[in-house]
């Protein structure tokens, strides 16, 4: 038999924004696919209209797209498998669910929620199953005109799934090995609603992962507990032989204590667990994205690639397609993966080290225009140089580099006492000459003329060039003197001296 082509999907439900869970999700089956020479699919699965939220699908397209996660095949990609959207396949479902009603591995069932009700406050652990079936108002205990009649007159029922009980039902996990689960604790599941003519997701999901020849389904662990149902699916429509691969993935876990990873945890110590921001349509409560938090994409990428899988030794940092050519399912804890946000903050800094100063000069224009300074880009490009390794995000930029485009009003007042001393107005006057002297403001051309004549004086070292640093900057941190006088430039410096001196004596 020759191995069919990789063909993987990913297929959220449009019931709000995408989580970071369902986001690593996504990169996993983009990974596999791409190592494998696969194909990966967009599938929307929007069957259950209660829940459909607007504006989620072109949120999970968006954000996928910001990452670099790309599709072959889907909603907004197009492909010979569609329509990739469910809720326009309802006749391709309709035509699975007679093909199990005909063939007895589904009943229909006519009872209300009211009666349901009834039967669970009747008994405590009521499971619609094989040992109560027979006491329900359905198509196996009504007689057959009784049935038809009773659909002809519009009653609405459900297509129950007819689990057979006492059966051990094996689900081949990839990452987990062999899962077995006794069919006798599941309950007939509902597969179809007369109500809006449409499949629950269970059924969708199986008739569409085999029509689409799904070959690898790679999913969150909260699907597990589906597993065994889908597998007696493929197995009550004879489709054994072609059912998918089944790997589903570690839980993301809070960053502290116990339990999954929750929005609340995000808001309680600060970090988005959104792709992108997200504006609650019905709310109008706006949840923060990693995008509009200053991270990069490939940042994003690289921190959740590891978040339940590693490259088999200690390596950090990898690209994309380092990712793809490492990537194996069987390299996936089984166990939860702690959400490490402070480890995603030193990847964006990795990142930002990565990207060329130029780069992240044109993403923090907008942000300096804001602060209402313009700069012209090659300028600003140095300037970021200067300051780069001191940042994980672009918009600490301000805070790092506001001293070169408005000059101190005040000096830091510690740093004033304790180098100011009586005479350095004086020396800084010299200091003015010096620099009027030099031929060039280049950096070290500049350092060894003051440097110089600082020693060529006696003049104590550390005093002098850090009063030079509180007239220019303000305080007494930042980059290297030298490479800032150089991009301020010879007049403006010798002002901010001057003034300096004024103000200080
Ligand atoms: N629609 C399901 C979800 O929202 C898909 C689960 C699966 O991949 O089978 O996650």
């Amino acid at each position: 038999m020759t191995a069919s082509k990789v063909r993987v999907r990913f297929a959220p439900s449009p019931t709000g924004p995408l989580h970071i869970g369902g986001v690593r999700t996504a990169l996993y089956n983009y990974l596999f696919a791409r190592k494998n020479g696969g194909e990966m699919i967009l599938r929307i699965e929007d069957t259950d209209s209660q829940r459909f939220v607007p504006g989620a699908e072109a949120y999970i397209i968006e954000a996928l797209e910001w990452l670099g996660i790309k599709f072959d095949e889907g909603v907004g990609y197009g492909g010979q498998y569609g329509p990739y959207r469910q809720s326009e396949r309802k006749d391709i479902y309709r035509r699975y669910v007679d093909m199990l009603l005909d063939n007895g591995k589904a009943y229909i069932a006519f009872d209300t929620p009211a009666e349901l009700e009834a039967k669970r406050n009747e008994m405590p652990n009521f499971q619609y199953d094989a040992s109560t079936r027979m006491q329900m108002r359905n198509s196996l205990t009504l007689p057959p005109e009784e049935v038809k009649a009773a659909i002809e007159a519009g009653t609405q029922y459900v297509v129950r799934f007819k689990i057979e009980p006492g059966e051990d039902v094996v689900v081949n996990d990839i990452i987990r090995g062999e899962v077995v689960i006794n069919s006798s604790i599941l309950d007939d599941k509902v597969l179809y609603k007369s109500a809006d003519n449409l499949p629950t997701y269970h059924l969708a999901n199986i008739v569409d992962d085999h029509l689409m020849e799904v070959t690898h389904v790679i999913r969150g662990e909260e699907w597990l507990p589906s597993a065994p149902l889908h597998v007696l699916l493929y197995r009550a429509f004879g489709w054994e032989e072609t059912m998918p691969q089944f790997a589903h993935l570690p839980l993301l876990l809070k960053p502290d204590g116990k339990g999954k990873l929750s929005k609340r945890d995000g808001d309680r110590l600060g970090f988005p667990v959104f792709p992108l921001e997200w504006h609650d349509p019905k709310t109008g409560e706006i949840s923060s994205g990693y995008r509009e938090a200053g991270y990069l994409p490939e940042a994003v990428v690289n921190f959740l690639a590891l978040l339940g899988w590693n490259p088999g030794d200690d390596r950090e940092i990898l690209s994309m397609e380092e990712l793809i050519s490492l990537f194996d399912l069987h390299r996936c804890s089984k166990s939860g993966a702690k959400f490490d946000y402070e480890k995603g903050k030193w990847f964006n800094h990795q990142y930002i080290q990565q990207r060329s100063d130029r780069e992240i000069a044109e993403m923090y224009l907008p942000l300096l225009r804001e602060k209402h300074h313009d700069c012209e880009i090659e300028r600003l490009a140095r300037i970021v140089g200067l300051v780069k390794s001191r940042i994980s995000f672009v918009n600490e930029l301000w805070e790092q580099t506001a001293f070169f485009f408005e000059a101190p009003t005040e000096y830091e007042e510690k740093s004033v006492r304790k180098r100011w001393d009586e005479g350095m107005g004086a020396r800084m006057n010299e200091l003015i000459e010096i620099l009027r002297s030099l031929p060039t403001m280049e950096s070290h051309a500049a350092e060894e003329v003051v440097l110089g004549w600082i020693t060529q004086k006696g003049y104590h070292m550390g005093n002098v060039m850090n009063a030079f640093r509180l007239a220019v900057v303000g305080y007494c941190k930042g980059p290297h003197m030298f490479d800032i006088t150089e991009i301020l430039g010879r007049e403006e410096t010798i002002q901010r001296i001057q003034k300096a001196i004024e103000r200080l004596g």
